[in-house]
């Protein structure tokens, strides 16, 4: 509240003096000042907080400025030349003020939107129509049909009115959009409340006599002030920023306004009645008639709307379930499948006291089986091979594909050193190979490592990490040989935690790095923020990539410490950004990943705010991304989501797509934005293009934003551009960059794409 409470008390302390000052010219300096000081308060909010788009603001600016015009001209002609004509010059700078404001509002909501926006049309369009009744019959007609009156004087009249209704309905709209109802947007809809209600005001009294009413001077003044306390807000950078997620759903602000919209007409109507109030029936019936139909087809869109949701949903969640669990290529389980599933039968085995096995499967150089049948041909090996595997094991033990060319096999109730030399002995046999561009026989030679979960204290990534170092042990196993982990590979293990050792130090001695990533929003090819990535500098000097890293340290509290370092390290050097060069930076935003034992934490909460302290950096500049799988295993995750949203941080569902969330959920998650994994960009699979529209779909119904990661290609670009995508991150714009090529860049605001940078 802090940055709008000294203009608000200046205001109030400015209202408070006009009310006891005698009328005349001190009086009406007073009223000067609070509009020169409203236009001026526009013009510094501008230049403090910097919004992407100044021009509607300056057109705000440029309504007010006409409105103090014409309070300047009426006070010359009440104080100095002591005259009160109407219609005057003053009339010429009010009218004009109208349009302008209209026109600020609109580009306000424009900013965001993206095409022509029919349903928001017909809610104007409500608006226009619901209040064009009711002032006709309370305010035009009388005027209108006043014969007292020169014709022209009484279209000018009438012209106020007029442009009330318009900001009314501007209003409605920015107001109806999907979002955070900021402080700003608050004061923003009393300053233009408060204005149709002053205007109103004076033009019902306009009917007996043609002079102003002195009352209403307060809410005019209150207008000017709440103009101005909204410019100085921080959050006014946001008004446009947030309607970009869609604007025309049926959010409860927008039924509420809508509905009351609807009803007035027949209010008016009853309340005429019983005051004996005369009405032009024709008028109110014709009206009556038009609203009706606005608000059907208002209602009809917005049913066909939710009707096509709902069928698609469940063929999107199905869809995700399903790739959730599954390696699209082979069928089989994938890696994050596999681990639940061995943790559950670790789980078991620890409470009946038998073994776990697991038998990972590596296939030997398997890039030059894809050098040499191309890589149709090598996907239908590993196809192939995925089969033998799971023939030879029988539907009993679950296999999975780790990704690439490793498979895993859980081994419950039965010897799993039995089970191996029969994997590969149906490996050794030749494959052929039927395919466009390559025939022929491939032989796979593979390497079998097998490790044995025996007590409780081995959980599922350990396990597998154990089988993963005994495959790469193994012997080349084609003659059907593998290799067990045993106490020769635990040093391995033991090197693992020396490595977590090693960690901790570089994090107590800032050897690690940060690069950054620009993602950038498809419609506009503008870069809208950067996501900063972990990188370890190694004493050896090679740089350490976070895979290598951050599933170490998320074993123990390590990752926290890494955490509070990436937090602290990103939001110093975007502060530091911001500083050198404020034009380029206001309106972006730095992301920083956190993991899931992290946000699990009670700390993560003071963890943030201590790094948005330190840097000084506005809390809406950060953003803050969990996968997917975190609110799953975590259940504590959405409480502390929930109190980081409230410290104004947005937050990033990552990797979205390859967790479990319902999309049903969705819509109740404390999130802002989702980040679809790169896995779905690869467009390989049919049916890819069509889950990235589902999926982006059900997020901007939720009213969320879009963001697509391991974007490479044009083609990709494309369609992401044709499926309505907010933004997009990948090599196609720029790999991730140090800090000092992010300030060396170009901002690619012309250039259909960023140039790509190497990563240093
Ligand atoms: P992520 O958050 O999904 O980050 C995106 C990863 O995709 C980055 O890998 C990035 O370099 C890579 N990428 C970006 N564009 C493309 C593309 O066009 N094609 C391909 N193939 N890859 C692309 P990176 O930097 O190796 O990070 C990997 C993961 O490590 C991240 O995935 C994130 O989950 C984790 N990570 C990185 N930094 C941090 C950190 O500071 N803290 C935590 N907890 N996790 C981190
Ligand atoms: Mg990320
Ligand atoms: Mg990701």
């Amino acid at each position: 509240m802090t940055p709008v409470r000294a203009p608000l008390l200046a205001g109030a302390a400015l209202i408070g003096l006009y009310a006891v000052l005698p009328s005349g010219l001190s009086r009406d300096a007073v009223y000067l000042a609070v509009g020169l000081g409203c236009v001026a308060a526009i013009v510094l909010g501008v230049r403090r907080h910097r919004p992407v788009a100044r021009a509607p603001w300056y057109l705000l600016a440029g309504g007010q400025g006409a409105w103090v015009l014409g309070d300047m001209i009426y006070s010359w002609d009440q104080d100095v030349r002591h005259v009160s004509p109407f219609p005057s010059n003053a009339d010429v700078a009010y009218l004009l003020a109208y349009p302008l404001l209209a026109a600020g509002i609109a580009l306000l909501i424009r900013r965001g939107g993206r095409r022509f926006d029919l349903r928001g049309l017909i809610d104007s369009g409500i608006v226009v129509v619901s209040l064009g009744l009711v002032s006709w019959a309370w305010i035009a007609r009388p005027m209108v049909e006043n014969a007292d009156v020169p014709l022209f004087d009484r279209i000018i009249a009438v012209a106020y009115p007029v442009g009330d209704i318009l900001l009314m309905a501007m209003l409605v709209r920015l107001v109806g959009a999907p979002g955070v109802s900021s402080i700003a947007l608050r004061l923003l809809a009393g300053a233009v409340i408060l204005q149709v209600v002053a205007d109103t005001g004076r033009a019902a009294g306009v009917s007996e006599s043609w002079n102003y009413a002195s009352e209403l001077d307060g809410l005019w003044l209150a207008s000017y002030v709440l103009w101005g306390a909204c410019a100085l807000h921080p959050q006014m950078s946001e008004i446009s920023r947030r309607s970009r997620a869609r604007d025309d759903l049926f959010t409860v602000r927008r039924v509420v306004v809508l509905g009351a919209a609807a009803v007035l007409p027949t209010l008016t109507a009853g309340v005429a009645l019983a005051f004996g109030h005369s009405m032009d029936p024709w008028v109110l019936l014709g009206g009556a008639i038009v609203l009706t139909v606005l608000v059907v087809l208002r209602m009809a869109s917005g049913i066909a709307e939710i009707r096509l949701t709902a069928q698609q949903r469940d063929r999107l969640q199905e869809e995700l379930l399903r790739r959730a669990a599954h390696d699209p290529l082979t069928g089989q389980f994938n890696r994050a499948y596999m681990l639940r599933i061995i943790q559950g039968a670790l789980r078991r085995a620890g409470s009946t006291g038998a073994a776990t096995g697991l038998i990972v499967i590596d296939l030997d150089d398997f890039a030059s089986v894809n050098n040499a049948v191309g890589p149709a041909a090598a996907d239908d090996v590993l196809i192939a091979t995925a089969r033998r595997i799971s023939d030879t094991v029988g539907a009993a033990h679950p296999v999975g594909r780790l990704g690439g060319d490793q498979f895993v096999v859980l081994v419950e109730h039965a010897d799993a050193e039995d089970l191996t030399p029969r994997i590969a002995g149906a490996l050794a046999s030749t494959l052929l190979v039927r395919h466009d561009t390559a025939h022929g026989a491939v032989r796979v030679v593979v390497r079998i490592g097998l490790t044995l979960g025996l007590d409780g204290s081995t959980d599922a990534s350990e396990l597998l990490h154990q089988a993963l170092i005994a495959s790469r042990r193994a012997k080349l196993a084609a003659a059907g040989t593998f290799e067990v982990f045993d106490s020769n590979l635990r040093r391995e293990v033991a090197e693992r935690k020396a490595v977590e050792h090693e960690l901790r130090a570089a994090i107590d001695e800032d050897a690690l790095e940060l690069r950054y990533q620009p993602v950038v929003s498809v419609s506009a090819a503008v870069v809208d923020g950067y996501e900063a990535l972990v990188r370890w500098r190694r004493p050896s000097g090679v740089l350490g990539m976070p895979d290598e890293f951050i599933p170490i340290a998320e074993k123990s509290d390590l990752i926290c410490e890494l955490g509070r370092w990436v937090l602290m390290s990103a939001t110093g050097q975007f502060a530091a950004w911001l500083e050198r060069d404020p034009v380029r930076f206001s309106s972006l935003t730095i992301a920083v990943n956190i993991s899931g034992r992290h946000l699990a934490d009670r700390r993560i909460v003071t963890d943030v705010a201590a790094a948005l302290n330190a840097s000084g950096l506005a809390s809406h500049h950060l953003v803050i991304e969990v996968t997917e799988m975190v609110l799953v295993d975590e259940p504590r995750a959405v409480i502390q989501l929930d109190a980081l949203r409230a410290l104004g941080v947005t937050i990033s569902l990552d990797d979205f797509g390859t967790g479990y969330t319902s999309i049903g959920q969705l819509r109740h998650l404390p999130v802002d934005t989702i980040k679809i994994d790169r896995s779905f960009l690869s467009l390989s699979e049919p049916g890819s293009s069509e889950l990235i529209a589902l999926m982006t779909a059900a997020a901007h119904a939720c009213g969320m934003l879009v963001v697509a990661e391991g974007v490479e290609r044009d083609d990709q670009l494309m369609l992401l551009k044709a499926l309505d995508c907010d933004a997009a991150q990948g090599y196609l714009f720029a790999r991730p960059l140090t800090s000092a090529a992010v300030l060396d860049g170009v901002e690619p605001v012309r250039h259909p794409r960023l140039r790509i940078v190497r990563d240093t």
